[in-house]
């Protein structure tokens, strides 16, 4: 599905270094590499790192120091993070994930250090980062799968116990292992607080709606919300990429409200058959039963998405599929892919992320807040560019 927003090409403005690069281990030692000093934390061989314990509990806790030991590597400090809406069920206790682990894959962060080979980042400059790995040179990230990197058949991640321990975006420190493939600098303009979930669920917005209203152009539009945030990052990209009518129904008075603002129709529960059929449906319910309403509401061959996870089989409705014609994706998204456009609409003020959070914070109040509010942002000045 990814066809139209292909990173083919050494001229792209995705940012990803496409022409550079031969691997040279991601985890490897690499000696000689003369990376840059860090202007923060001298000496210091530990980090605070902020660490999902159990329900409900998270606190500040030490891990080691990361380093730069390869010259496509980089290591970036935090300035503005947020809560992928994952977070708030692994808080709850609704995930398969047990504690203890470091928490939060999304942010904006300073560069601190970069490796020798580092060529479209440098020390100060401020960036997104993904909340997945990859190395912006394999066959799948030139496609835009960038989840899905060859180098990491594993998909490692920040903020999860997954494969490999990464650490979470809300840690002082963060080692990033392909700092070209991975990062991409802010455009001017860009308040880091607007882009800090670029890294994953501000870019389901635009990945769940983009190339479906390119092909289908002024479509409607039906968003089942649910989950904390990405519902509202649909509704706001559908608008901004020229969706038609567009409907979101939510059971949630804060997130109604925050959609209304947005400018689209709402419905307080689930949606029924008077709102008629739609070209694009994206379900971000984390309901079986809204999922549900998603397929079935479809137009005759349209699109329907599904974002937030389901942890268990969810049935579906095959016969009635068959005869409709579904075209259907669920997946993990593709930030890296996403972030050009991404920090362009927020650039031309084309989207309004910030209406979708519900507070800005400081990093030291990270642990009551990151529980009690439904989209916070952490916020931290950057240390300047290193001397
Ligand atoms: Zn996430
Ligand atoms: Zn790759």
């Amino acid at each position: 599905m990814h066809g139209h927003y292909q990173l083919i090409g050494g001229g792209c403005s995705c940012g990803v270094n496409h022409a550079s690069g031969v691997y040279k281990g991601a985890l490897s030692i690499q000696a000689g590499g003369e990376a840059q000093q860090p202007a923060t934390f001298p000496g210091s061989e530990t980090i605070q790192s902020l660490v999902f314990v159990e329900k409900g509990k998270l606190e500040w806790r030490e891990r080691p120091r990361p380093q730069i030991v390869g010259p496509e590597q980089a290591v970036v400090r935090p300035i503005a993070s947020s809560t992928c809406d994952l977070d708030h069920l692994i808080l709850a206790g609704r995930t398969p994930f047990s504690g203890p682990f470091a928490i939060c894959h999304e942010c904006v962060a300073e560069v601190m250090e970069i490796g020798e080979d580092v060529k479209t980042v440098a020390v100060g400059d401020i960036v997104t980062v993904p909340y997945h790995m990859n190395c912006g040179t394999c066959d799948r990230c030139i496609r835009g799968l960038t989840a899905s990197c060859r180098r990491y058949p594993q998909h490692p991640h920040y903020g999860l116990p997954l494969t490999g321990d990464w650490g979470g975006l809300m840690d002082d420190l963060v080692h990033v292992p392909f700092a070209d493939g991975m990062l991409l600098k802010l455009p001017d303009g860009v308040d880091p607080i607007a882009a800090a979930s670029v890294s994953d669920n501000t870019s389901l917005g635009w990945e769940t709606t983009a190339q479906h209203l390119a092909e289908c152009p002024g479509g409607r539009v039906l968003v089942l919300g649910g989950t904390n945030s990405i519902g509202l990052y649909v509704v706001d990209f559908a608008q901004a990429l020229g969706a038609g009518e567009v409907f979101y129904c939510d059971s949630s008075d804060r997130r109604l409200a925050i959609a209304e603002k947005l400018g689209v129709k709402t419905v307080r529960g689930m949606p029924d058959k008077t709102l008629g059929t739609f070209d694009i449906t994206i379900d971000a319910s984390v309901d079986p039963r809204g999922l549900r309403k998603a397929i079935k509401m479809l137009e005759p061959e349209g699109f329907c998405e599904s974002v937030g996870i389901y942890f268990q089989d969810v049935p579906f409705p095959m016969l009635a599929m068959y005869w409709q014609g579904v075209r259907f994706r669920i997946g993990r998204g593709n930030p890296r892919l996403a972030a050009p456009y991404v920090l362009e609409a927020i650039a031309q003020k084309k989207v309004q992320t910030e209406l979708v959070h519900s507070g800005v914070y400081a990093f030291a109040d990270a642990v009551d807040a990151y529980v009690a509010t439904e989209k916070p942002v952490f916020y931290r000045e950057p240390l300047g560019k290193a001397a």
